[in-house]
């Protein structure tokens, strides 16, 4: 085999990079950091090598370019430059994939120009994304680098799940549709979970609870997507942070012809100002948990709305599915809050879940088991790890591209 076993995951947002570099040959994490504040005047570059102290520097800078440069530095002065033989290729977590790419994609000029049409439908996120890729391929023009998407595992769902009920010649014209969005993080949780029931995905049914700052719900049935909470963009489904989730869309028409908020305002309030946050002021849960000790009603009141809509889309996707082997907790919430997971489930003894009060409150960071010996349905923490999958992703395809016929052997 090859010597280059390395792959390195970029995940490039408006204002700031994250990286890992990860070994594929033993999955050793051999780098990460995050560049801050990229065009913002002072930035911040936080790098911390595998088995070293983390570094830290502040300066400017002024472009992604310079967010790049500076990460290669970094990675240089620990052995692990760009210019290594051992790098493979670099992953680009990619936001929206539109219909178009349903698959981690080998990155070419073609493709780039495609991302760009795509702008529309993920203003916030692809045109970061876009910059990162052609960045890096400045940086390595000759290095294999690989689009992996956000919304790829969810593009097995079926028409009846991924249509929304709107005109069909109006919604094709304008590619309105549920794409989903945490795809990378569903597919690892809920093949993480098969592998914690001894099974492989393909015999499972299994319900993930993606519940971080954005929070997104996945119904997967023998290992392929049937449902998922996010739509067209990743303000539909669960109450978030700072997102509302699902709500009457004649409530958008309501504040701007009665209220007179602009379409803007409008997008800003339930995508900046709502959820958590807009409910009662906080939109960190151990907060939340913090006030609600001291009898804070609006605290409780946040945590009573997002427990309901939780407990919501666990019962559809119950039904979507008709059985579900494991329902898997993941990301900062539904990683650490045992409160939480506690709540979404309770009362739901006549489904088969039962959870075990005791394993619920162990804290820890590999993926466990939190119902009882006896509960037909299995409930699991499994801490989310997008970075890993990205890069396995990347890696098989830069596998496949160098060697077609691997998969047929
Ligand atoms: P992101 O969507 O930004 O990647 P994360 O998956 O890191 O988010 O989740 C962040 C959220 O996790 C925080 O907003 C916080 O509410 C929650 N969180 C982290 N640790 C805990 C904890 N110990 N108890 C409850 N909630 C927690």
């Amino acid at each position: 085999m090859s010597q280059a076993t390395r792959v390195l995951v970029l995940n490039s947002g408006s204002s700031s990079v994250k990286y890992q570099l990860i070994d594929m040959a033993d999955g050793d994490r051999l780098a990460l950091g995050i560049v801050e504040r990229i065009g913002e005047g002072q930035g911040r570059i936080k790098h911390e090598p595998a088995g070293h102290l983390p570094r830290e520097r502040y300066q400017a800078f002024p472009d992604h370019a310079a967010a790049l440069s500076a990460v290669a530095e970094e990675l240089a002065a620990d052995g692990l430059g760009l210019d290594s033989p051992r790098l493979a290729a670099i992953g680009h977590r990619t936001v929206h994939g539109g219909t178009r790419f349903t698959e981690p994609t080998l990155i070419t000029d073609e493709v780039v120009e495609e991302l760009r049409e795509l702008i529309p439908l993920a203003p916030l996120h692809n045109p970061a994304n876009i910059t990162g890729i052609e960045v890096a391929r400045k940086l390595r023009p000759d290095l294999p680098q690989v689009a992996v998407f956000d919304t790829a595992f969810h593009a097995a769902m079926p028409e009846h799940a991924a249509r929304y009920a709107i005109d069909k010649a109006t919604a094709d014209a304008h590619q309105v549709r549920r794409y989903g969005f945490h795809g990378t993080s569903h597919q690892y949780v809920s093949r993480r979970t098969a592998q914690l029931l001894d099974a492989s995905p393909e015999a499972v049914n299994v319900i993930v609870l993606h519940l971080g700052n954005g929070a997104s719900a996945s119904a997967v049935a023998g290992g392929r997507c049937v449902d998922t909470s996010m739509g067209l963009t990743p303000l539909e489904g669960l109450v978030m942070g700072t997102r509302s989730g699902d709500i009457d869309p004649a409530v958008v028409f309501h504040l701007h012809r009665v209220g007179g908020l602009t379409i803007d305002a409008i997008d800003a309030l339930l995508n900046r100002r709502s959820g958590l946050l807009g409910l009662c002021g906080d939109n960190d849960m151990r907060e939340i948990g913090r006030r609600m000790g001291e009898g804070d009603p609006d605290a409780r009141l946040a945590f009573d709305i997002y427990i309901h809509r939780l407990r919501k889309y666990i019962g559809s996707y119950y039904a979507v599915m008709g059985r579900v082997d494991a329902i898997a907790f993941t990301a900062g919430v539904g990683e650490n809050s045992a409160a939480v997971r506690e709540a979404a489930l309770a009362g739901m003894e006549p489904l088969g879940i039962e959870l075990d009060s005791v394993r619920n409150a162990v804290r820890g960071s590999s993926p466990r088991l939190i119902s009882t010996d006896s509960s037909r349905v299995r409930v699991a923490v499994v801490p989310t790890d997008e970075e890993l999958e990205i890069a396995q992703q990347t890696f098989a395809v830069v596998r496949r591209s160098a060697d077609p016929g691997s998969e047929m052997r």
